[in-house]
């Protein structure tokens, strides 16, 4: 049986613990390269891009994790965790990171501020069923390669590219942790296997 990791530097880790658990996979917090070690996948969580990347350096794990995603280990990220998946941010900070698991560039803050956070429902394209989507001043997708399968866009603000995969990663604007639709996890789970 896999275990994931939920990488619990900052952002809402417990969120992301309970859609393991409702999907019925054990899950442990990452803050150690030790605990790197020990998964068969990996959650970005939401939060604050910036101080995740940060405290990621500070924890001596920002190169052991890109190794471990560019050597296959399958990697979900949300929100914060989509921008530190990104090869390229726009509105980033001087010297901000990530860990170019996505060939992407993404626009941080895309939707305004805290107050335009918005729960729209979205198309999920892998089904084309509907899909409740929170966003909580999200990122969106400015642009990305030909080798990303687009996952949904958001046709209530001009169709922007919202939820993405590419290879053993994928990532979402929204904060699919909190809307207790668990397709989005059921997909980083599948890879794992
Ligand atoms: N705006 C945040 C960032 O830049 C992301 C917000 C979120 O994860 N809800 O990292």
């Amino acid at each position: 049986m896999s275990t994931i990791g939920v990488l619990a530097l900052q952002g809402d880790v417990s969120e992301h613990e309970a859609a393991l658990a409702r999907l019925g996979v054990a899950s442990i917090r990452v803050r150690r390269v030790a605990e790197l070690e020990a998964i068969d996948g990996i959650i970005i969580p939401g939060g604050e891009s910036t101080t995740i990347d940060k405290l990621l350096r500070a924890f001596g794990l920002f190169d052991p994790l890109q190794a471990r995603i560019r050597d296959g280990l399958p990697v979900l990220g949300t929100c914060a965790g989509m921008i530190m998946l990104a090869t390229d941010i726009i509105g980033g900070i001087d010297g901000q990171r990530t860990l170019g698991a996505i060939d992407m560039t993404v626009r941080r803050n895309a939707f305004g501020r805290q107050v335009d956070s918005s729960e729209v429902e979205l198309t999920w394209l892998p089904d084309a069923s509907t899909m409740h989507a929170t966003f909580i001043r999200a990122p969106w997708v400015e642009s990305c390669g030909p080798g990303v399968e687009v996952l949904a866009v958001d046709a209530a603000h001009g169709g922007q590219v919202v939820a993405v995969r590419e290879g053993n990663a994928i990532a979402t604007s929204f904060h699919s942790e909190i809307s207790g639709d668990d397709r989005v996890h059921a997909l980083l789970v599948d890879s794992c296997r």
